[in-house]
């Protein structure tokens, strides 16, 4: 069994697949071009926002949006303990300090609760993430956002399609990224990337920004993240399966939750009252995570673990002095979780297999 595996996506659209590989290569249309213009209005369109700008990778997005609301140095910028680095390391990039908010108990997502504690007067947004597939708290944090004229970008990496209140993340703020990293829900063959808005100032800035700072005359020293043509036309054949490919990992979610949740031993995810979750990662949680993982280990079922430290006590956050006192909750979340097997295309049977065998180790 395998923790993800994209051999048995692409045997599923392996003809597809091929041709637009090929038709790239005869056309030769290899970085931007007319694939990636169809990728651009395809994602806008499936995401409901006016705009869609493509780039290199989710990294490079999170970073252009912060560019593209005008983030200078010394500003702060307020984002979840529990993440992908990503997430924190580009508000550095981009001229910020990084102010890490720690977790809600449930949902392992940013805790609107304590965000007013972390504002300042240098405050200029905050970035949600919707980890594992899972939509932050929106209403409490537009609310905040809006009370102390702050943007949001929404980092979506995780969470193609999941809604909010019959919202879907990435319509809500000011901006939100995207990640097609082969293993996330919605994935290229390689590095891909996108940011969305419906305000046209950002979408306008970013396009310059990403390609040199625009092309007969330069507007303005940019950066190079642009999408390839092959990556575009994959992306474009995967579009479609988009969300029958949610459908099943929501499915297999529910198998697991209905035969884990009376394991006392485990903690299943949570789902937030009127969202939709898209399970990019099925998370639960142990109290004797390292014995299970080794137990599965043994009967050939790969873990993993999303993440082993909350963000602010990585070495490279030692600088900001923030210690596991500071994140409880993420804290005692990073000690406890657990990352199980979950694509589309996993079988009954393995779902089953999974199953049994964490609720028969304990
Ligand atoms: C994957 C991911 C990113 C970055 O995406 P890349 O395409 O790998 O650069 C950003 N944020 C989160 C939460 C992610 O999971």
């Amino acid at each position: 069994m395998q923790f993800v595996d994209l051999y048995a996506q692409y045997l599923s659209i392996k003809d597809e697949i091929d041709t637009a590989i090929a038709d790239t290569i005869k056309h030769s249309s290899f970085v931007r071009g007319p694939s990636v213009e169809a990728f651009e209005e395809n994602f806008a369109q499936l995401m409901d926002t006016k705009h869609c700008v493509s780039c290199a990778n989710g990294t490079d997005a999170i970073y252009i949006a912060m560019k593209a609301l005008g983030l200078e140095t010394g500003d702060e910028v307020i984002t979840t303990a529990h993440s992908w680095i990503s997430t924190s390391e580009t508000i550095t990039q981009a001229g910020g300090k990084v102010v890490f908010c720690d977790t809600e108990p449930d949902y392992f997502t940013i805790d609107p609760a304590q965000i007013e504690s972390k504002i300042t007067d240098k405050t200029k947004g905050i970035i949600p993430v919707h980890l594992y597939g899972q939509s932050a708290d929106m209403d409490a944090i537009l609310a905040i956002a809006k009370k102390h004229n702050l943007w949001v970008i929404e980092d979506c990496a995780q969470a193609h399609l999941a809604t909010y209140k019959g919202r879907k993340v990435g319509t809500m703020g000011d901006a939100a990224t995207f990640s097609f990293y082969p293993g996330k829900n919605l994935g290229a063959m390689g590095d891909a990337g996108a940011l969305i808005t419906n305000r046209d100032d950002i979408a306008e800035f970013s396009a310059l920004f990403a390609r040199h700072g625009g092309k007969n005359n330069h507007l303005m020293e940019g950066i190079n993240s642009r999408l390839d043509g092959m990556q575009a036309a994959i992306l474009n054949v995967k579009i479609k399966y988009i969300e029958g490919w949610t459908r099943l990992r929501q499915q297999h979610a529910a198998v697991y939750s209905q035969r884990l949740s009376n394991v006392a031993a485990v903690t299943v995810p949570q789902i937030r009252e009127a969202c939709e979750h898209v399970f990019h990662l099925y998370v639960i949680r142990v109290d004797d995570r390292d014995g299970l993982r080794s137990r599965l280990s043994e009967q050939g079922i790969p873990t993993v673990i999303n993440y082993p430290r909350p963000l602010p006590l990585y070495d490279a956050y030692q600088y900001l002095g923030g210690t596991s006192a500071d994140y409880p909750v993420a804290t005692q979340h990073a000690n406890t979780i657990l990352s199980i097997p979950m694509y589309a295309e996993l079988t009954e049977a393995e779902i089953l297999q999974v199953a049994n065998a964490i609720a028969s180790c304990k």
